[in-house]
């Protein structure tokens, strides 16, 4: 069977190989990389319901990779979704009623990026090869919390390539920070700036399409990448657990093979959300998406307005990985709803970028029509926390409450009894202060790092390995940068980097 090619979402220029635009990470037309065309993956096929997490992502993963073997993606698969997860499933799924939770977050960085980041590093690597990639790779990360350390842990002392994080410096919690700040690895760098998540975003993607810059750093071995969710080695993995949460309940006879789902879908960037729509497209059944925001809910907005406006205030709320204004996946969804018009979505993103807005046309909008968006606002989304826990005695994370709270609400505006996969995203682990104080224990003269072990003793759930000791790692990364020395920051790292790499 044939393969799909990657293709800039603003121009048409000649479809390259997947190993040249997961190398690339972003088009040089600013637009994103996007398959030429999806490809079919039933579920209507019994064989599929024994199968492995790996083994499943060796099938969907190599419907995708135009120029991989199968024996290079079962490389990298099964480096990737190994003993790292601390549970076998890799994305176990817990019920509740009709609500099914895929967990996201057993990877050694407690959130859903470990999910595609794991895989990321040898998808790379591979692709460098085939590419004959001679510089290093420097792979530029923004982050709002969790891509950062999942991207870290994936790619610290990988050969061949450095990376340099950026994250916005009161805008995470103190666990992502400590997370980030305690990396170890001598290619790696990681920076606090002064300013949100939409400046490092905007910052990094600036370097991106900075051809002085990447001409000079060129001569210096330097090459740049990303393991943002605008690279397409980012999204195609995490089309798998849908799959995989699928599967799971035909197996335990909860639906049969061809009932449709919902799925429920806490959204910042838009690329887990993407990836559902992906799948449906591949041919999941899904019956309604349901995209849940906190109160930066622009994408809400959009979804019931067919305007997108970011003339708004950027709140900062208790589920910071989605404190985002500028979701840089819809951009392949507009690309997408527009029938792969990459005038049409250049158009639209020229207007985002000129007037901090713009409206899609009404033939769009009607693909909207599977959607149904809401928005938690904290409040709301701590009380969502200790409802869940006193009915049910499980504990979920900010992110994962706001999309529980969209869900309730979806069901009580419909009456719609469809079983619904929800996305969990977070360990409540990563967000202990929030979830502590949701259930009403929270001592606020203890420390984000005490308040592990409280809320351990308190609910009973097990420390998870990884951040046991995190409060004794050393600090080595303390520089906090201005918002517009991103540029001036990477030419001195790589520097230094190439020093130490002569
Ligand atoms: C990144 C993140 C999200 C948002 O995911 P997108 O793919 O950016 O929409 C939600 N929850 C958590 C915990 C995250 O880390």
């Amino acid at each position: 069977m044939s393969k799909p090619f990657f293709t800039s979402t603003r121009s048409n220029q000649a479809p390259i190989p997947f190993s040249e635009a997961v190398v690339k990470g972003i088009a040089p037309d600013g637009g994103l990389y996007v398959p030429t065309f999806i490809p079919s993956f039933s579920v209507e096929d019994s064989e599929l319901m024994h199968l492995s997490y790996q083994a499943l992502a060796k099938k969907i993963l190599g419907l995708y990779l135009t120029d991989f073997s199968d024996e290079e993606i079962a490389a990298a698969v099964d480096a990737a979704y190994d003993t790292k997860f601390s549970d076998s499933r890799i994305a176990p799924v817990t019920s509740i009623d009709r609500t099914h939770f895929i967990e996201l977050y057993h990877g050694r960085t407690l959130a859903f990026k470990d999910m595609a980041l794991s895989i990321l590093p040898y998808l790379l690597k591979t692709a460098m090869n085939k590419q004959a990639i001679e510089e290093e790779l420097v792979i530029l990360t923004a982050t709002s919390g969790d891509t950062g350390k999942a991207a870290l842990e994936g790619f610290a002392n990988v050969a061949g390539v450095s990376i340099i994080v950026f994250y916005p410096t009161d805008g995470v919690s103190d666990i992502q920070k400590r997370q980030m700040t305690t990396q170890t690895g001598a290619n790696t760098a990681v920076f606090g700036i002064n300013g949100n998540f939409d400046d490092a975003q905007n910052g990094v993607k600036a370097l991106f399409l900075d051809e002085a810059l990447i001409a000079s750093l060129k001569q210096e071995g330097f090459l740049f990448s990303s393991a943002n969710s605008i690279n397409i080695g980012r999204l195609l993995p995490q089309i798998v657990y849908y799959y995989s949460a699928y599967l799971d309940l035909v197996r335990r006879q909860l639906i049969q093979l061809g009932d449709a789902v919902n799925v429920v879908v806490p959204t910042g960037n838009f690329g887990n959300l993407l990836a559902a729509t992906y799948a449906k497209q591949m041919g999941l059944p899904v019956k309604t998406f349901i995209c849940a925001s906190n109160s930066n809910h622009v994408l809400t907005d959009f979804m019931k307005t067919g305007t997108y406006d970011l003339k708004r205030p950027f709140v900062m709320t208790a589920s910071p990985s989605m404190d985002i204004l500028i979701s840089s996946n819809l951009e392949r969804f507009l690309y997408t709803i527009s029938g792969g018009n990459s005038e049409k979505t250049n158009a639209l993103m020229r207007n985002l970028k000129i007037n901090q807005t713009y409206t899609i046309d009404p033939e769009m909008k009607s693909a909207l029509e599977c959607f149904y968006s809401g928005y938690a606002n904290d409040p709301e989304t701590l009380d969502t926390i200790k409802q869940l826990y006193d009915k049910h005695g499980y504990v979920v994370d900010t992110h994962t409450a706001v999309a529980y709270k969209v869900h309730a609400d979806y069901v009580s505006k419909t009456g719609d009894q469809t079983h619904t996969l929800i996305a969990s995203t977070a360990s409540p682990f990563k967000f202990t202060r929030s979830v502590m104080t949701a259930l009403g224990t929270c001592d606020t003269d203890a420390s984000d790092f005490d308040l592990i072990h409280r809320l351990s003793h308190h609910t009973g759930l097990a420390i998870p390995e990884v951040i046991k000791n995190l409060s004794e790692k050393p600090i080595v990364h303390t520089r906090t940068i201005d918002k517009d020395d991103l540029k001036v920051e990477v030419t001195a790292t790589l520097k230094k980097r190439r020093r130490s790499i002569l």
